[in-house]
């Protein structure tokens, strides 16, 4: 009998896991979270740590980890079977800033104090993070940051301003770049430092997006004290560690999962919905052009998420292959999202966040039907954060075209 590859080995531990991940979510996540996530509602804190620690208790919140920090040592592609499944499943986020953002610099550059300190109380999701990068000027162009920490013994003192910080009304911590000295290069001189959000001196501002909720803010950092020891790797070496954490940002199997998770509703909602002309919406030639088409687009990402898997385990990566599957999957995403509120017709432009959120306001519609149309509003900014489309294009067209 002949021995399977390790590729092959690969496939079936991703095959093994979705399956994991199937039953989970029939039989274990709780009907709450399962509604509230169904219905596309906001979740509080207190419901994503419950989901964290769900996660945990499966053993799946670090399985990207490696062995000797507490994870599973999962390969690419279990990674992405992770994300996608649970994206396709229609879960909660899995919020990233602990577990896939800092967690890996901490584990990777940090020394043993910081790892004792920190990633205990990340794995158990105790302290929540968030991330300290965009700053008003310093967005695509982050090498352009401005915020300056500036030594004064054991400790640096921190002063600027940080935008878009998402949650960073509920974080203990903010991992923030920094700039501690200035050189020929933009990027000199930048640190990476772990700064405690009850620090004196930091002032959360809560910006509303167009759905109408709290997620982002701006961080006002004004004469904060850091101790030394929150600098992970060497003063100025931080955009190293920056670049090594948008390459985990940018692993992007969520959104493959979230795309067939919408297809998949929409194709329910139009099979529900009359047409005005009779019979059903789902017959109409023009939304059958529409979900033929979405199906195309969907089957073409995930056999590209699945050539960069594959590619990223033969040690074949070129680079693009992440960039790709941003820009492919957030625009097919909000393709999607679009036609569900198109095919929600009047319910679709009635939006109202409190019968959202059960304040006893039944929604227009079907139950999801307020959801749709936050889902719709809030990815607008999917083809923005973690990497404009137009920013992804420049980084395709140089590593595929050589441009
Ligand atoms: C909902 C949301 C959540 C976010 N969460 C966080 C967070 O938690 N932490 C954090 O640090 N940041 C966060 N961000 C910030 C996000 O990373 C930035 O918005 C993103 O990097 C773009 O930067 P910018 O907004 O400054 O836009 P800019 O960089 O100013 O871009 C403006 C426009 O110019 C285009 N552009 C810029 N440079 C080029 C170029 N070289 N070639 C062609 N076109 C270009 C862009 O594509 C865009 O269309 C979040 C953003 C949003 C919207």
């Amino acid at each position: 009998m002949s021995k399977s590859t390790p590729l092959e080995q690969a496939h079936a531990g991703a095959a093994r896991l979705r399956e994991d991940i199937r039953r989970f979510c029939a039989e274990t996540l709780p009907a709450e979270l399962r509604r509230k996530a169904g219905r596309h509602q906001v979740l509080a804190k207190a419901d994503y740590l419950q989901w964290l620690r769900l996660l945990q208790r499966q053993g799946w919140l670090v399985g990207h980890w490696p062995r000797d920090c507490g994870g599973a040592g999962w390969s690419a592609l279990e990674r992405f079977a992770f994300e996608d499944e649970l994206a396709r499943q229609g879960c909660p986020w899995v919020l990233p800033f602990g577990v896939k953002y800092v967690g890996p610099v901490i584990y990777t550059y940090g020394t043993e104090a910081q790892k004792d300190r920190f990633l205990p109380a990340i794995v158990s999701s105790e302290e929540f993070w968030a991330q300290g990068y965009s700053e008003p000027g310093a967005g695509s162009d982050l090498a352009a940051l401005r915020t300056e920490a500036r030594r004064e013994g054991e400790h640096y003192v921190v002063t600027g301003q940080k935008v878009w910080t998402t949650y960073a009304q509920w974080a203990d911590w903010m991992f923030c770049l920094v700039k501690t000295s200035r050189g020929p290069r933009p990027q000199d001189g930048i640190s990476f430092l772990l700064i405690d959000m009850r620090s004196p001196g930091i002032t959360v501002k809560p910006i509303r997006t167009m759905d109408g909720y709290h997620h982002v803010n701006e961080v006002w950092l004004d004469e904060v004290r850091v101790p030394v020891a929150n600098l992970v790797g060497e003063e100025g070496e931080g955009w190293s560690h920056a670049k090594f954490l948008l390459r985990n940002e940018r692993t992007a199997g969520a959104i493959v999962g979230m795309a067939r998770h919408v297809l998949r509703r929409l194709e329910r909602l139009a099979a529900d919905t009359p047409s005005p002309e009779g019979g059903r919406l789902i017959d109409e030639p023009s939304m059958r052009q529409r979900l033929g088409e979405f199906e195309l687009r969907f089957l073409a990402l995930e056999a590209a998420a699945y050539q960069a898997m594959e590619a990223v385990m033969n040690g074949a990566e070129s680079g693009a292959e992440a960039a790709l599957i941003k820009v492919r999957g957030t625009e097919l995403y909000q393709d999607i999202a679009e036609a569900l509120v198109d095919a929600l017709g009047p319910a679709g432009i009635a939006y109202d966040t409190a019968a959202l959120h059960d304040a006893g306001l039944p929604p227009l519609g079907p139950d999801d039907a307020g959801g749709i149309v936050k889902e719709h509003l809030y990815n607008r900014a999917a083809t923005i954060f973690g990497g404009s489309s137009e920013v992804q294009r420049n980084i395709l067209a140089r590593a595929v075209l050589g441009l």
